[in-house]
């Protein structure tokens, strides 16, 4: 099938990725030449690192790579059966994006990857039945699980094409109806929400709270721990919209603000609720790590 991925950065550039691998044709599209290099390369990157693995063969890391072509040109996406977005989670842009992608394509399925309201998006096409949320998470080529989100006036023919190509691309689907939060984020951040005012709360340290759900419920990782991962500053973001939806319960934890405006935005700025070098969790006693 002919797809489009509109948005080259980390999640774009993951489910080209799949695609691509699953046989599809891509269509990768982004504002900047700079931006579809970046994108492709971290592809071809990844890709490289399958087949170091064993995950991935050299032909299938080849065919890959050819299914994907790179363009800022949105005309290129012409033809495509499906379209998903993956550019960032400002409303008016992502209005503006699928409302362009509808008009260069003949009755695609207009899909979007936001953590927002998938309604709101899809009253920007001039056909809402074609609306669909296909919410991957990171890393896109690792993780089985698709949100499949339904609006308002999402058609049941769309959600079974939009379930059939997910499946088709070696994901589970759960499907959803476009709630705030939808249920990953919902429950994720609740209990990073509640892990952060223990912190705050001084019940235990980071470790100890990541250590007790790790052992205790089987999560590969902590609530601190993926914040630090997520990024400190997304996580907020996410907790300010929740909030506004579903009320106090949300309400950002003091810490969590004092973090993000100190720039303490996790792994990608070197210290969250851990330190980080090199990408890696470095390995500090539980009575240095910053609270
Ligand atoms: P990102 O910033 O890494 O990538 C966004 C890309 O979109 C950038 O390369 C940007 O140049 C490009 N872009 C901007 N305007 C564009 C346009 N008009 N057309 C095409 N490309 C355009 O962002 P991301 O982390 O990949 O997030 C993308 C979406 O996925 C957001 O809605 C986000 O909420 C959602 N999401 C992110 C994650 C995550 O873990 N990062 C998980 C699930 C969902």
């Amino acid at each position: 099938m002919k797809v489009a991925v509109l948005g080259a950065g980390t999640m774009g550039g993951g489910i080209a990725q799949v695609s691509a691998m699953t046989g599809h044709e891509v269509t990768l599209r982004d504002i900047e030449d700079a931006y579809v290099d970046r994108g492709i390369e971290t592809i071809a990157d990844t890709l490289e690192e399958g087949v170091e693995r064993g995950k991935v063969t050299p032909e299938n890391r080849e065919g890959a790579l050819e299914r994907i072509a790179g363009t800022t040109d949105l005309d290129a996406i012409e033809g495509s059966e499906l379209v998903i977005e993956a550019v960032p989670e400002e409303m008016a842009l992502k209005k503006e994006t699928v409302a362009a992608a509808e008009r260069v394509t003949d009755g695609a399925v207009i899909a979007s990857n936001t953590s927002s309201s998938l309604t709101e998006i899809a009253g920007a096409l001039d056909d809402p039945s074609r609306a669909i949320g296909l919410h991957f998470f990171n890393p896109v080529h690792l993780m089985d699980l698709v949100e499949v989100v339904v609006a308002e006036r999402t058609a049941e023919a769309t959600v079974e094409f939009a379930a059939e190509f997910i499946e088709g691309i070696g994901k589970e689907t759960v499907v959803i109806n476009d709630t705030p939060g939808f249920a990953t984020s919902r429950l994720g951040v609740a209990i990073g929400v509640e892990a952060i005012r223990m912190v705050e709360q001084g019940v235990a340290s980071p470790r100890a709270i990541d250590r007790a759900m790790e052992l205790g419920y089987n999560h590969p990782m902590g609530p601190l721990e993926l914040t630090d991962l997520v990024g400190l500053d997304v996580r907020l973001d996410i907790l300010e919209g929740l909030r506004e939806e579903l009320g106090e319960r949300f309400r950002p934890p003091q810490l969590l603000k004092r973090k993000v405006r100190a720039g303490k935005l996790g792994k990608k700025t070197g210290e969250g609720f851990y330190y980080w070098e090199d990408g890696e969790r470095t390995d500090i006693s539980d009575g240095k790590t910053d609270k």
